[in-house]
């Protein structure tokens, strides 16, 4: 793998399909991967799965890729969103980097009572989120939501979906990690993930989320993680507990 270029295309892939680039890939492509006419890459476009294709036409403001043989099925990741609070800039692009590395279907920016950060930027965390799967092996791209207050969407929660309430005020408290393998058999279908803000949460936020049904209060252990690594740590026992880690 090391050394092919992957790239997401929005074009429909499949055998002899020909791929005309934009003038930001063609810039990519072969003014800083400097791949020559013939030279193979990797494609993907979230629907037809992974194709090995090729380079037919090299230009400065466009070019032709043509597309040989499917080199991976189109696979889903497991269907987990994590619900996350924007923190600084450079951490919240660590989190949705790692979020889909980790294996999520959807990315949820929410306003809670102590989110203090700057604008969540969602054109570069959309753009965070495709090279994070050019760069993993992913033929999916995780969608990237409009921030969202948090008590809006519990307003619209989905009774079915799960929710794995990341509270720091729990830090101490019994394994996450033995809550969610108790769950195994009989917590199959949609979950989310919900990590809270540097500030954490406030006690009405913490009521709240408590007297839902759908919800499952976890503890990260015994020490406050900052967020981005309480969202890593969230995605790692879930995943091998839940997901397509197991
Ligand atoms: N300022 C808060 C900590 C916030 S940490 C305080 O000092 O209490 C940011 C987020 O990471 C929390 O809202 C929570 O979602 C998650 N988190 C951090 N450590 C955690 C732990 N030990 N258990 C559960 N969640 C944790």
């Amino acid at each position: 793998m090391s050394g092919t270029v992957r790239l997401y295309v929005e074009h429909p892939l499949g055998q002899g399909q020909t791929i005309p680039l934009e003038r930001a890939q063609a810039h990519y492509l072969f003014g800083v991967m400097r791949l020559e006419a013939g030279a193979e890459l990797l494609l993907f476009n979230g629907a037809d799965g992974e194709w090995r294709a090729e380079v037919a036409q090299v230009g400065k403001r466009g070019g032709v890729l043509v597309c040989r043989e499917q080199s991976r099925a189109q696979a889903a990741p497991p269907d987990l969103w994590l619900v996350f609070a924007p923190v600084k800039k450079a951490q919240t692009q660590f989190i949705v980097e790692k979020a889909v590395e980790m294996g999520v279907a959807h990315l949820q920016p929410v306003l809670t009572e102590f989110t203090n950060s700057e604008r969540l930027r969602v054109d570069k965390a959309r753009l965070h989120a495709i090279e994070a799967a050019e760069q993993c092996g992913a033929t999916y791209v995780p969608e990237v939501a409009e921030p969202q207050k948090l008590s809006r969407l519990l307003d619209q929660w989905p009774a079915e979906r799960r929710l794995l309430f990341c509270d720091e005020a729990q830090a101490g408290g019994s394994s996450a990690l033995a809550g969610l393998l108790a769950l195994r058999d009989r917590a199959a279908g949609p979950w989310a993930i919900l990590i809270g803000p540097e500030g954490g949460f406030s006690e009405p936020e913490r009521a709240r989320l408590q007297g839902f049904d759908f919800t499952h209060p976890v503890a990260l252990g015994p020490r406050i993680l900052r967020a981005e690594t309480a969202a890593v740590a969230a995605l790692t026992l879930w995943q091998a507990a839940l997901g397509d880690w197991q």
